[in-house]
């Protein structure tokens, strides 16, 4: 995509997934300095208020899982491009995060990460079937680990291979869909 100016690229119709009205989905073209070439898509559908966004790498590497070790309070700040289609696991943690039907993709850093996961358990709070001594055990990690505390391993798992890891750390490896 190397022709393409920055800016808008185009419109798309959609179907909103919480009502099923149809929407208008805009996706924009950027070049950010470290992260590259990114999609960004946005729309808002008229009828409920339901609001998508998406950030994707303009330019897939096919399915592939990348993997980052971390093991210092500075890699916490390792920037992350998750697509909506890819699962986030930390082995160390026993944590594996899988996408929803309405998930998206954002750019953040690791740090973010786990303050997603955060989000994710809290929700999972609510749950009566849940062992609440291996909630605490987990919250705690994620809370140890965010103040740079814990090493862990983040892999990213994208089968249509638009995540990154900005980092000369990272490791990649192709996968294949069975
Ligand atoms: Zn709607």
């Amino acid at each position: 995509m190397d022709e393409v100016e920055e800016g808008k690229l185009w419109s798309l119709e959609s179907k909103c997934p919480r009502c099923g009205s149809k929407f208008t989905i805009s996706e924009y073209f950027h070049n950010i300095p470290l992260i590259g070439k990114i999609i960004i898509s946005s729309g808002r559908c008229g009828n409920c208020g339901y609001i998508y966004k998406d950030v994707r790498a303009a330019e897939s590497h096919g399915p592939q899982r990348l993997k980052v070790h971390i093991d210092s309070p500075n890699d916490l700040n390792i920037i992350v491009v998750r697509a909506g289609t890819a699962s986030i696991y930390i082995p160390e943690f026993g944590i594996s995060i899988t996408p929803g039907p309405a998930s998206h993709g954002f750019i953040t850093t690791v740090e973010g990460v786990l303050d997603r996961i955060k989000e994710v358990l809290e929700m999972l709070r609510e749950d009566p079937d849940i062992d609440m001594e291996k909630w605490r055990y987990r919250m705690d990690l994620i809370g140890r680990a965010m103040k740079g505390e814990l090493e862990f391993t983040l892999i990213i798992e994208d089968p249509e291979g638009v995540s990154r890891i900005i980092s000369e750390k990272t490791e990649k490896e192709e996968i294949y869909k069975s």
